[in-house]
């Protein structure tokens, strides 16, 4: 059951703070938060017995220490310090569901311009979470459309850094996507090769073969992408291509899917009103969607290292901790 209610506190650079006192100064907004960047992650609740798994944590922490790196962020975070806050936080807020938790990195201190980037200001991480209820093994695909924007690629923003800014582009293409009667949008590169969807990446199955773009593609690493990629191999003995993908094949595809820690697998059953396949969740889709599930919620006990426990010694004394840096 989802706790609809506020979550009681925030982790803000090594401390839990209540959230009504996790403030800002008003001038930190839009300037400092161009340079933002960020991460999704994803906890899941063993049901046999209440053990909350955050997913593939410390690739998340490493990914945003990468992105820091890359928008010229100077920092003394680590990844165990902010593992153990992220799990301090979801610890102190008492969840014992699933939650997803969004960790930013700006800067602190105060801009006055755009137009004079500071290299050496302080550096901030504010982590919160909240219960969410997790969409997999769903039985209904998406309808998704190419969407009239392109992909930002490494010739104007970074794309493998999660770096709030170049959110403004995948925002774009699902609000007119939306507008136009479609879930979804799917972005081609600048090469007109097919990159992914905002905020997820795509796999499709056809004649037996599964095949994902390359992350040369202007695609994110995605964590979840290269999760599905091991557990094709490993699970269901199928080698995934990495390869660019054309639009017109995604018109004949067998079978089509979302991936992300948001989008978890997402079925897709039609692109640019041509149904995927039957229209319906294929077998693939179907298996590893399956297979993703009881990865992440230790169903499945195999890959212990990808799953965190947040009820367990990782932090024990409880929320008192201070993360030092
Ligand atoms: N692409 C973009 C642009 C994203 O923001 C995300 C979500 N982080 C993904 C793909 C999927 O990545 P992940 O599996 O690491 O969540």
């Amino acid at each position: 059951m989802v706790n609809e209610s506020l979550p009681q506190y925030v982790w803000m650079t090594g401390s839990l703070r209540p959230w009504n006192e996790a403030m800002v100064h008003v001038s930190l907004l839009g300037h400092a938060t161009v340079s933002g960047v960020f991460e999704g992650i994803r906890g899941y609740q063993d049901h046999r017995d209440g053990q909350v798994y955050l997913f593939r944590l410390r690739e998340h922490m490493e990914r945003l220490l990468e992105s820091m790196k890359i928008v010229r962020m100077d920092h003394t975070f680590t990844v165990d310090g902010l593992c153990e806050g992220l799990v301090d936080l979801v610890r102190a807020n008492g969840y014992r569901c699933d939650v997803n938790a969004l960790v930013l990195a700006y800067y602190g201190g105060l801009t006055w311009s755009f137009a004079q980037p500071e290299l050496h200001r302080p550096v901030e991480v504010a982590m919160r979470c909240r219960s969410i209820n997790s969409r997999l093994l769903t039985d209904k695909g998406i309808r998704c459309c190419i969407s009239t924007w392109t992909r930002i690629s490494e010739a104007d923003l970074p794309p493998r850094a999660k770096c709030v800014s170049n959110y403004h582009n995948g925002r774009l293409a699902s609000m007119e996507a939306q507008l136009n009667g479609y879930d979804q949008a799917l972005l081609l590169d600048h090469q007109g090769k097919v990159a992914e969807a905002p905020g997820a990446c795509l796999f499709m199955v056809r004649k037996g073969t599964v095949v994902t773009p390359p992350t040369t593609s202007s695609i994110l690493e995605s964590i979840t992408r290269a999760t599905l990629i091991q557990l094709f191999a490993e699970q269901l003995g199928l080698t995934v291509q990495e390869r660019a993908l054309d639009r017109s094949e995604l018109y004949i595809a067998d079978e089509l899917f979302l991936c992300g820690t948001a989008f978890e697998v997402t079925p897709i059953a039609e692109v640019d009103h041509y149904p995927v396949g039957k229209g319906e969740v294929g077998e693939i889709t179907r298996r590893i969607s399956q297979v993703y599930h009881d990865v992440v919620r230790g169903v499945d006990p195999r890959h212990p290292e990808w799953r965190t426990p947040v009820w367990s010694a990782l932090s024990e004394g409880g929320h008192g901790a201070q993360a030092v840096f």
